[in-house]
């Protein structure tokens, strides 16, 4: 099964990612990893373009979506997130949830670790920690048993100090509560965004990190499981 991730599409459609998803019909689901629009569009209602994204793609591309809020989509995104997608086909927000999908287990924590831009979505990375250890814990206690499964962990903010949240300046910026659950976990994956320029695959200990950066870009993340829970994943050109 084939898995499509994007990230920080920031209120701007890109018409090669539904030309993708026509050529390439063998992909089900696609993931978005936050900011899907952003608090400081003026030309329309930022929300109001959560709906027609998503709607777009689950009606052109036959496609299941499922997204968490990033730092600067506003209050409302999960609401907006479930409310986009045809009542057959229900677009899901992941955000601090866990959720399966074939073989495959979902969990999601959006929003980001206190940047200098005060953006809507912050969180105490504290709390992100506390939220992101719960959630990883809780699949462990419930849901480890023998079966095979990729477990993908989709967070808006990177995991600090990788290739995934390095910015020009050669600082790092993401999040140690993100980071910290990954190294004591080991989902085999963690989807994020958040930094743009940051387009890039890497690995915590056996948790490979992609991170597709912005969608305006034309780079997404491919991830092709298999039926015995081993998985390719690659940066894609769209
Ligand atoms: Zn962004």
């Amino acid at each position: 099964m084939k898995i499509l991730a994007i990230s920080d599409v920031h209120g701007k459609k890109n018409p090669k990612l539904i030309d993708y998803l026509k050529e390439n019909d063998d992909i089900p689901l696609v993931l978005i990893a936050g900011d899907i629009t952003d608090f400081q569009i003026t030309e329309f209602e930022p929300l109001s373009f959560v709906k027609e994204f998503i709607d777009e793609l689950v009606e052109e591309c036959d496609v299941d979506v499922i997204a968490i809020p990033g730092n600067c989509d506003p209050a409302g995104i999960c609401n907006a997130i479930k409310e986009s997608g045809p009542d057959e086909k229900p677009a899901f927000c992941l955000h601090n949830q866990l959720i399966a999908y074939e073989n495959v287990v979902l969990l999601g924590y959006g929003g980001s670790n206190p940047t200098p831009f005060n953006t809507p979505g912050e969180i105490d990375d504290d709390k992100i920690y506390l939220h992101v250890y719960e959630l990883l814990a809780e699949y462990d206690y419930i849901g480890n048993d023998s079966a095979p499964r990729v477990t993908i962990l989709l967070t808006h903010a990177p995991p600090y100090d990788t290739k995934a949240d390095l910015i020009p300046s050669g600082d790092h910026v993401g999040s140690q509560g993100v980071k910290k659950p990954i190294h004591e976990f080991q989902p085999s994956i963690n989807i994020c965004g958040h930094i743009h320029e940051a387009c890039c695959i890497d690995k915590v200990g056996t948790t490979t990190i992609a991170n597709p950066g912005t969608l305006e870009n034309n780079h997404a993340v491919l991830i092709d499981v298999h039926e015995d829970a081993t998985y390719d994943i690659e940066i894609v050109d769209l």
